[in-house]
């Protein structure tokens, strides 16, 4: 028997437009919600990074250390580490008083790198220690670090993923493991921060020099010598992973000098020699 389709006739379910231009708009819907998700998520996640309180702060920094971190070749013991983290304590700000405590960690890496994850976590490599020759050159980078933390800048920088992350430590107690996709983005190479984020981390960290040795001297050694080997030696590979993270630029470097100009802060004084040294 053959069949036979009715005549469609006018009633409620048939649209008067042509059906492109419905599923114009049914597209059209879709990627405005998207779009509306996206930005919304963004916004979310700025929200939670400047209000996080320090008890969030904590777990998400743990949760993010067991499923990213503690799997490196990580030490927290010796005279070195002993000698770090102290040093890392004195040259905390008042406001940081407020946020959770610093959990210091020397990673067995040697290219030379420092920097700060959520939750207080501080990592500095055995070759930015191996490679500091005053304790000012090496304060000034843990300080700038510390700047990172407490302007928030590890927690802005994770940016959409904070929204998530805050989720999945609200609701689970521990042994959480965090899908890949989340934490495949967090790693020593892949923070990125503004010029202005470096700039306020880099104001920090000059300040502190100044209260601590009452001059800044010595402080920059560190980043002019790696400017010197990388313009002489062409050694640029070896740093790649600090530049990376800390794009090192002559500007970088006279915009300290006018700062310390402006406050009128020593700008010449004896370097701290390092405890091995
Ligand atoms: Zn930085």
């Amino acid at each position: 028997m053959k069949y036979t389709p009715r005549e469609i006739v006018d009633e409620v379910n048939v649209t008067p437009v042509h059906p492109l231009v419905n599923f114009g708009y049914l597209i059209g819907t879709v990627v405005l919600a998207a779009v509306a998700l996206y930005v919304g998520l963004g916004v979310a996640g700025a929200q939670i990074a400047a209000r996080m309180g320090p008890q969030a702060e904590s777990k998400l920094g743990e949760v993010i250390f067991e499923n990213v971190f503690s799997a490196m070749p990580l030490t927290t013991e010796g005279p070195d580490y002993e000698y770090l983290a102290t040093l890392a304590e004195s040259l905390k700000s008042d406001a940081l008083e407020q946020r959770p405590e610093l959990k210091l960690h020397i990673l067995a890496e040697p290219l030379p790198n420092a920097m700060v994850s959520a939750g207080g976590y501080v990592y500095v490599t055995q070759g930015l220690l191996d490679d500091a020759q005053s304790e000012n050159e090496l304060a000034f980078v843990l300080a700038h670090e510390l700047g990172h933390y407490e302007h928030r800048d590890n927690l802005r920088s994770l940016g959409r993923s904070l929204v998530f992350l805050s989720l999945n430590t609200a609701f689970a107690a521990s042994g959480v493991q965090l899908p890949p996709f989340l934490t495949g983005s967090i790693g020593l190479a892949d923070l990125h921060y503004s010029r202005e984020q470096e700039q306020r981390a880099d104001v920090y960290a000059l300040e502190i020099m100044h209260d601590r040795y009452g001059h800044v001297d010595h402080a920059l050694d560190f980043f002019e010598r790696l400017n010197e080997e990388e313009l002489d030696l062409g050694a640029a590979n070896q740093f790649l992973e600090w530049q990376s993270t800390h794009p090192l630029t002559e500007s970088r470097i006279e915009h300290l000098e006018e700062l310390a100009a402006q406050r009128g802060w020593a700008v010449e004084g004896a370097p701290t020699a390092l405890p091995n040294q």
